[in-house]
């Protein structure tokens, strides 16, 4: 442990502490078989407050397995662009699908596990080169997320897949809300967190229609998988077919 950050900035430790002493005590005692994380393979009597005492992962996160075999999209050979991945999405992907060709992870910023430091509205990347694109509670943080849904288009082989997540805000919202006049610091009062540049309701996968998308929605779940994968009756997830 470097002694010097910590005198100097206790903070980060001791909450890391608290929450790794935490996670310990809910593996040890939480035991059984009623609920199951998909992405850390963890299975426990109940997720802590949403939260997988293993691995630390939320129910958004728990929606990406859950819906990409919903889908039908774990195959063999896939190249797949991974927009903005956190760290958890990232390792599931990484050793859940059979011989990927290419996995590439894009971040306007050059955060761990990135190979790509490119925008997603104007990227270099060439015409047709992913079989796959996730885009996960990203889109919400992008003021152009129509020249974003134009590129990704362009990148997805004819035929291919976009998965993409947003939250709904408020919850269960039929309309999309945004106004560019709202300034950055009220965004948490409008729209709920202090980086979303609006607040997407279920009609905001129109907008992937306006680019040449088809559509398949996700927002029925049975409460047997709601109960065994943590996950929230309130997220929606669209797989779009280019
Ligand atoms: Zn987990």
């Amino acid at each position: 442990m470097n002694f010097v950050k910590l005198v100097k900035n206790p903070k980060p430790y001791f909450q890391e502490a608290i929450r790794k002493s935490t996670n310990l005590w809910h593996t040890y005692f939480n035991t059984g078989e009623l609920v199951h994380c998909e992405i850390c393979e963890w299975d426990g009597a109940r997720f802590y407050n949403g939260k997988c005492p293993k691995c630390n992962s939320l129910p958004r996160t728990r929606l990406v397995p859950f819906s990409l075999r919903h889908f039908g999209l774990v195959k063999k050979n896939l190249t797949i662009l991974h927009i903005a991945p956190n760290r958890n999405e990232y390792n599931y992907v990484k050793n859940n699908f059979e011989h990927i060709k290419q996995y590439d992870r894009l971040n306007i910023r050059p955060v761990p596990h990135i190979n790509l430091v490119q925008d997603i509205t104007n990227t270099n990347l060439i015409n047709g080169s992913y079989d796959l694109v996730i885009v996960w509670h990203v889109l919400e943080h992008i003021v152009e997320d129509r020249k974003a849904a134009a590129e990704i288009y362009r990148i997805l082989k004819p035929g291919g897949s976009l998965l993409m997540s947003v939250p709904i805000y408020p919850i269960g919202s039929p309309k999309t809300y945004e106004d560019s006049s709202i300034k950055y610091e009220n965004y948490e009062k409008i729209h709920g967190h202090d980086d979303h540049c609006r607040s997407c309701g279920l009609d905001y996968y129109k907008r992937f229609e306006e680019v040449g998308f088809k559509t398949k929605t996700l927002n029925n779940y049975t409460l047997k998988d709601l109960d065994k994968f943590g996950l929230s009756k309130n997220h929606v997830v669209w797989c779009f077919n280019s």
